[in-house]
């Protein structure tokens, strides 16, 4: 298993990390935000199936992609060990300038993403609210789910962006918001 604070490539660039359940739609998403191929993978630190893995996007940041969590198969200890994997890295990067948290447009966000959305907040590190495979309800449910999602989540407007890897819906934003947080 990785450990908690383990090492971790040299901050000389802005970092973002992506955050999520397993199957939320990251691999995806991470996909159509940046061309995989073109990403540079400047490491991971170690561990199985549990890592996190740092990519170089054009000069400019580090994405960082964060263990999904939360996966109903795995055992309660397995599931367990992302806690501290993350909060390790969350708590000993000083370039990053924040996360993207993403939650499924079709399930209630899980006591899990209740819980890393509650940390970011107390540790004070800017969130943006992705709400993923909105594609999967018809337009006007999207718009009224990622409404009533902000509400839920006490979040502004600008935080929150609809996105769906299957139709490109909110690629665009996303980016620049991004870009927002590493300018
Ligand atoms: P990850 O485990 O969070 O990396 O999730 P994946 O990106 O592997 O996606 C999990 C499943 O959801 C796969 O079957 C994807 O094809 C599907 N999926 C991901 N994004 C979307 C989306 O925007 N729309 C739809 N309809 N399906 C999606």
């Amino acid at each position: 298993m990785a450990q908690a604070g383990g090492w971790r490539p040299p901050s000389d660039l802005p970092e973002v990390a992506f955050a999520g359940r397993s199957n939320v739609g990251k691999s995806s998403l991470l996909n159509r935000l940046v061309r995989r191929r073109a990403l540079a993978r400047v490491s991971r630190t170690p561990g199985r199936t549990q890592e996190i893995n740092f990519f170089r996007v054009n000069d400019a940041f580090v994405l960082v992609d964060l263990p999904g969590y939360g996966y109903a198969r795995v055992s309660r200890e397995r599931r367990d060990q992302w806690r501290p994997l993350i909060e390790g890295y969350l708590t000993s990067s000083p370039a990053l300038r924040g996360v993207v948290q993403l939650v499924d447009a079709r399930h209630e966000p899980t006591a899990d993403d209740r819980a890393m959305l509650d940390y970011l907040a107390r540790i004070g590190v800017p969130t943006l609210v992705v709400v993923t495979k909105v594609d999967k309800l018809a337009a006007s449910a999207g718009i009224a789910r990622v409404e009533a999602l902000r509400e839920e989540l006490g979040l502004d407007p600008s935080q929150i962006i609809a996105f769906s890897a299957t139709t490109g819906l909110g690629r665009d934003e996303l980016a620049e918001a991004v870009a927002g947080l590493v300018a």
